[in-house]
């Protein structure tokens, strides 16, 4: 079995984006609002929205399931108000959960948090307890800047974040470390933001006693960890000049690494450097880069083909990347796969 542990509701039915365009034009005109009922979306919608899309690429690739979440660069934590947030997030998430109900061998849910800047993780806290325990979701992507490119929030490491992760603890859920859209012109969301967002993850986490206070705690780092692998070097060597234990013992029980690195090259370092244990299978379709690359003449996002290219890695290895530590890093995806 094949699990891309990285995947978006990219290919939303219009009325989402209209709902979301009211909403957002209801911030300074109240009269604007539109009501949670005025959005209807039917279930032969969401079916053409992603049977010629991701459930498409998933036949062409040979992948089975997708864990699936909301468009991230649409989370726009920046915008509006702790109950906008809220509402959106709920609107979306519930959105997913239908996609998963539709098509359960093809697609497992991850949240969208309502995360919103300056304030508390409460509705965040309560949002991933009704995905996971009502919904069936394994999983919720968390903003690391829900200013959206001014990193004027806390680090991930940083005790306001410690009630979130109790219970992330709790109900035994991962969180990939995702930023969204960029409102800051220095800052190109896919090329730049993601990237420094995941690069900065890593190291808040390595400069940090996180995991001695939560051994159990776990992230995905998306887009190939960002710079880390590349500079895995520097990270050992940072670690050791703080006095700090080997990498592995440090983190590696803890932070995983996805393959949403769209070249055979970063794909072989990455398996190089990285323990093949942390490293999850993913694509990110339909996302970041969709084109196909005239060097090989298959889509830049067919994260697949790299894997299967990379000659040093074994039967097991494979199978490690493809399947066994997305089941251990989700470990609530074990029980609905044997439902399914
Ligand atoms: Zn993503």
């Amino acid at each position: 079995m094949i699990i891309d542990c990285h995947g978006h509701y990219t290919t939303e039915p219009a009325p989402l984006l209209k709902f979301r365009e009211q909403q957002i034009a209801a911030l300074k005109d109240p009269a604007q609002a539109p009501s949670r009922e005025s959005l209807k979306i039917s279930d032969d919608q969401i079916r053409d929205s992603v049977q010629n899309a991701q459930m498409k690429f998933q036949r062409e690739r040979g992948t089975d399931v997708t864990i699936f979440s909301p468009r991230a660069s649409g989370m726009a934590h920046h915008i509006g108000t702790a109950a906008t947030s809220l509402e959106w997030s709920q609107i979306c998430n519930d959105l997913i959960h239908r996609v998963c109900l539709l098509f359960p061998e093809n697609f497992i849910g991850v949240c969208q948090l309502p995360q919103s800047p300056g304030t508390s993780l409460d509705n965040s806290i309560r949002e991933l307890e009704r995905c996971v325990t009502q919904m069936n979701f394994v999983g919720c992507n968390l903003n690391p800047d829900p200013s959206g490119g001014y990193w004027n929030g806390p680090p991930l490491t940083d005790r306001a974040w410690y009630p979130f992760y109790e219970r992330m603890v709790e109900l035994d859920v991962p969180a990939m470390v995702h930023v969204s859209s960029s409102c800051n012109p220095n800052f190109h969301a896919t090329g730049a933001h993601y990237i420094n967002a995941d690069t900065t993850a890593f190291m808040q986490f390595l400069a940090s006693n996180l995991f001695s206070d939560f051994p159990a705690l776990k992230f995905v780092i998306p887009h190939g960890g960002g710079g880390v692998p590349f500079h895995w070097g520097r990270y050992r060597g940072l670690a050791q000049d703080m006095k700090k234990p080997p990498l592995k013992e440090l983190l590696l029980n803890n932070v995983y690494f996805d393959t949403c690195v769209y070249h055979l090259p970063g794909i072989e370092l990455m398996t190089k450097v990285v323990p093949i244990d942390n490293i999850l299978f993913a694509s990110e379709m339909i996302g970041a880069v969709k084109g196909i690359d005239p060097e090989t003449g298959h889509n830049y996002d067919d994260t697949r083909r790299y894997i299967d290219a990379v000659s040093w890695l074994s039967a097991e290895d494979r199978n490690k990347i493809y399947e066994g530590n997305a089941r251990k890093v989700y470990p609530r995806i074990n029980k609905i796969l044997a439902s399914a």
